[in-house]
């Protein structure tokens, strides 16, 4: 194969991701490399962050969305401290979040991780967003976490389980894998399925996990959902920066793998109107004296303190998500709050493991998927410490 041949995106496109990655390699070796490289030093970093949009999916239900582009440096990537890196700005009245006439905001890493899809020494920079003053811009819920922090709650250790579920769809809005224009068999076979007639899009979600994995993210698993073409992976446990850091730069790798696979993956919280299972986000949460022996008195004292903040907690725990909380299909409804062991129809779950130690963590089940994981991080640490 020709270097012009090698470097048409389309071909490279169309190769899974490991066949792409060895005729990257090959294409090094053939020493193509200064038709797509100025210099030999210069690496690639691709600045992500969270955009102001409340963008519609082909479903019309709205949820934020993940924007970024790539800086070329012109000297080796040595660091992976965000500190290493500098501001740079784009143009936010084309993201939601600036007017035309006064349009820059500034992007400031926060967090730099391997890209494991370039490889080498190229990097993903998650970066949060301030305005020209060098004020926190209105979208930018990292800072917000951050100014909450206290050395009591750091002191605590906080930690988070994020389990995200997501739902493939083809780029005509269908389910990936459903028959066009129908339905597959109704929900049973599918959670934690195996078997091509029970799941759909396993090469995607492999593909993401092994992404996460050589990015260096705390991710802690990935399973098959209730309804086809609904999967999740979870990230966690980690702490209350690094899991919003985490989860907004898995979403991204998600996407981006997603043009790859031909699949749109979509956050909404109810993709599929009727007796399907809706999308969510259960964030699984402990502090130090919940892990320690004995630590169901404090998860006790913590879900008290929860029943009394669930009207705060709703409303910003994702938009659409009362198409979720029905009652059915697994969730409490959006107006009561109710705890319980091993209850996956309560706001609150115990885990059986937690309830037969005595000790560890509670998991809110409200949160939908389409949630700002600095939100839901938040207001865990605001209620269990007032
Ligand atoms: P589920 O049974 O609800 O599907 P998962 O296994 O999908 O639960 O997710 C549980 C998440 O909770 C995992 O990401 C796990 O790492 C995380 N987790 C485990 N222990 C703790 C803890 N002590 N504090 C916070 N998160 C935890
Ligand atoms: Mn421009
Ligand atoms: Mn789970
Ligand atoms: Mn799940
Ligand atoms: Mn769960």
């Amino acid at each position: 194969m020709s270097c012009s041949q090698l470097s048409s995106k389309a071909s490279l496109a169309a190769l899974p991701t490991n066949l792409r990655k060895s005729q990257h390699q090959a294409r090094r070796h053939r020493g193509c490399y200064a038709v797509v490289r100025i210099s030999a030093l210069a690496q690639r970093a691709e600045y992500i962050w969270a955009d102001g949009l409340e963008g519609s999916d082909s479903k019309g239900l709205v949820f934020n969305e993940m924007r970024s582009k790539t800086k070329v440096i012109q000297k080796p990537i040595t660091s992976l401290d965000p500190k290493d890196f500098s501001d740079w700005s784009y143009d936010g009245s084309s993201t939601g979040q600036a007017e035309g006439n006064n349009s820059d905001c500034i992007l400031r890493p926060a967090a730099v991780y391997p890209d494991p899809i370039r490889g080498g020494e190229d990097v993903l920079v998650l970066c949060s967003v301030y305005n020209p003053d060098n004020t926190a811009h209105a979208t930018n819920t990292r800072a917000l976490l951050e100014n909450l922090l206290t050395p009591a709650m750091i002191a605590e250790k906080p930690l988070y389980g994020f389990e995200q579920e997501y739902t493939m769809l083809e780029k005509s809005g269908n389910v990936h894998g459903w028959p066009l224009g129908g339905y597959p068999a109704p929900q049973g076979p599918f959670y934690c399925g195996v078997g091509s007639e029970s799941v759909y899009g396993r090469p995607l979600a492999e593909a993401h996990m092994d992404a996460c994995i050589r990015a260096g993210l705390g991710i802690s698993g990935i399973n098959a959902e209730v309804m086809p073409g609904q999967w999740e992976f979870q990230i966690g446990p980690v702490g209350p920066l690094e899991v919003g850091d985490q989860v907004l730069t898995a979403r991204w790798l998600l996407h981006r793998l997603g043009e790859d696979f031909g699949i749109v993956s979509t956050f909404n919280p109810k993709p599929v109107k009727g007796d399907w299972n809706g999308t969510g986000a259960h964030t699984n949460f402990s502090t130090e004296s919940m892990r320690a022996d004995g630590g169901m008195v404090a998860i006790k004292a913590a879900i008290e303190k929860l029943s009394k903040t669930h009207a705060e907690h709703i409303a910003q725990y994702g938009t659409g998500n009362e198409m979720r909380l029905t009652g059915k299909h697994e969730t409490c409804d959006i107006n009561t709050f109710r705890s319980g062991v091993a209850d996956r129809g309560a706001s609150i779950r115990i885990p059986l493991p937690v309830q037969l130690l005595n000790k560890g963590y509670l998991e809110d089940r409200r949160p939908a998927a389409n949630v700002d994981p600095y939100v839901v991080a938040r207001l865990l640490l605001k209620t269990t410490f007032s």
